[in-house]
């Protein structure tokens, strides 16, 4: 039994039109023999305008209930997608994650998976049935549903290629494939025919949001190639694999951006040991992930400490920061949404020098200013001005011009 994994993004079930088109080509699939697991993600905007309709009732919705509510977008689609498959006439059956076994821990929304029996989906598989699996959902031991994190959904399709030891797996979304930069914001970003899996998990987490970082982390581990490609043609996509594997030989393969970041300052903070220590042990007890940390240089004993945080987890590590800022007697708190981050990647710059410079001439010919500067292996990244950040990213993407 060969096993097709397929994953189809929030736009490519947005109406039943699209969700009809989507069972056709599951279903050309399953012609030519194989057997056919698909993760679909809630339609369109739906995971959006159910957080909205959380926000209008709390500032503070509980995680837990959190999960309960969205988890209820998937299942809506997984409903529709098998309907649209009988009605061509071929076996499918929808699952939750609960029902397929997607154990998970008890962080909800953002939760990580511990297990996955497959032995249910096996078991439909063999009775001939395409298997509709609810994507960015899973279940605790109590039986508690929580959530994979926003994107989850690609988490779900590569946790379960595993887990069936599928024979592909292909993630279907509403661009044609990963490129060098959101061709959204650059319309002449050229498509890669391939990327490892190292360059585009630092990507995902520096803002390419095509792919969820946590299911290129699990992909990579496991060895899994994935075929990103569009559900609205049948061209070829991008291939995610290991670096052995690419032929392309680029210094940078891609431009980020990510506008989902807030600054905090702490001002006037007394310089001496173990104070970073306990600001950053205190923010990560709340789960909040703290990037970029500048440190100004020391005025009479006294120093600037701003660090970058997720805007979701702001509220959060604002009201932490200023119980520890009076407890070290610092001066105060600033804090700053209007950052974005923009970022380059590529293996290739762990050989040719001068990339950072490239890029910083870049931003400086478009005179952005750059407030924070931070590095990887893979990658460099500058915190500047959201007024600024699509015309840094086309800035930026020109220079490199992404020949070899
Ligand atoms: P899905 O709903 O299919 O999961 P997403 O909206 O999560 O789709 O991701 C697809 C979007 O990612 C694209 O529409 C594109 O705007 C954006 N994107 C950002 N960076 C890139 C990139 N480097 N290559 C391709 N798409 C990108
Ligand atoms: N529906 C979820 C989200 O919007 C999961 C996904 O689309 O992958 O984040
Ligand atoms: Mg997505």
């Amino acid at each position: 039994m060969k096993i097709m994994v397929q994953k189809f993004g929030g736009s490519s079930v947005e109406n039943p039109e699209r969700i009809k088109r989507v069972a056709e080509r599951v279903v050309s699939c399953r012609k030519k023999g194989w057997s056919m697991v698909v993760v679909v993600s809630a339609l369109g905007d739906t995971t959006d305008e159910l957080i909205e309709l959380a926000s209008q009732i709390t500032d503070n919705p509980p995680a837990r209930e959190m999960d309960m509510l969205l988890s209820t977008g998937e299942q809506i689609s997984v409903a529709l997608l098998a309907m649209a498959i009988q009605e061509l006439g071929y076996d499918a059956i929808s699952l939750t994650g609960a029902q397929v076994g997607i154990m998970t821990d008890k962080s909800h929304t953002k939760a990580k998976i511990i297990d996955i029996g497959a032995s249910r989906i096996k078991k439909e598989l063999e009775k001939g049935r395409v298997v509709i699996v609810a994507g960015f959902q899973g279940v605790t031991e109590d039986q508690d549903i929580t959530t994979l994190g926003r994107g989850g959904s690609d988490l779900t399709a590569v946790a379960l290629a595993k887990a069936v030891s599928a024979d592909t797996c292909e993630i279907y979304t509403d661009v044609e494939g990963i490129y060098t930069t959101d061709p959204r914001i650059v319309p002449q970003a050229r498509k890669l025919k391939a990327i490892t899996y190292d360059e585009m998990l630092e990507m995902a987490s520096l803002g390419a949001q095509v792919m969820q970082a946590r299911s290129i982390e699990v992909a990579k581990k496991f060895d899994i190639p994935l075929h990103v490609r569009s559900s609205f043609s049948f061209n070829e996509g991008t291939l995610i694999l290991k670096e052995a594997d690419i032929m392309e030989d680029f210094v940078i393969s891609g431009v980020t951006l990510n506008k989902n970041e807030a600054k905090i300052t702490v001002c006037d903070v007394p310089d001496k040991p173990g104070i970073a220590a306990k600001i950053f042990k205190e923010v990560s007890k709340t789960g909040v992930n703290v990037d970029t940390i500048v440190q100004n240089v020391s005025r009479k004993g006294y120093t600037d400490l701003s660090f970058t945080v997720p805007l979701a987890d702001l509220n959060k590590a604002r009201s932490l920061t200023e119980k520890i800022a009076r407890s070290i007697e610092a001066g105060g708190i600033l804090e700053d949404k209007e950052i974005a981050r923009v970022s380059i990647v590529g293996v290739g710059m762990k050989t040719h020098p001068g990339v950072a410079a490239n890029m910083f001439e870049a931003l400086a010919d478009k005179k952005i200013n750059i407030s924070m500067i931070t590095t990887s292996e893979i990658s460099i990244s500058c915190i500047i001005e959201k007024k600024n950040a699509e015309k840094a990213v086309r800035a930026v993407h020109a220079k490199f011009g992404f020949g070899k």
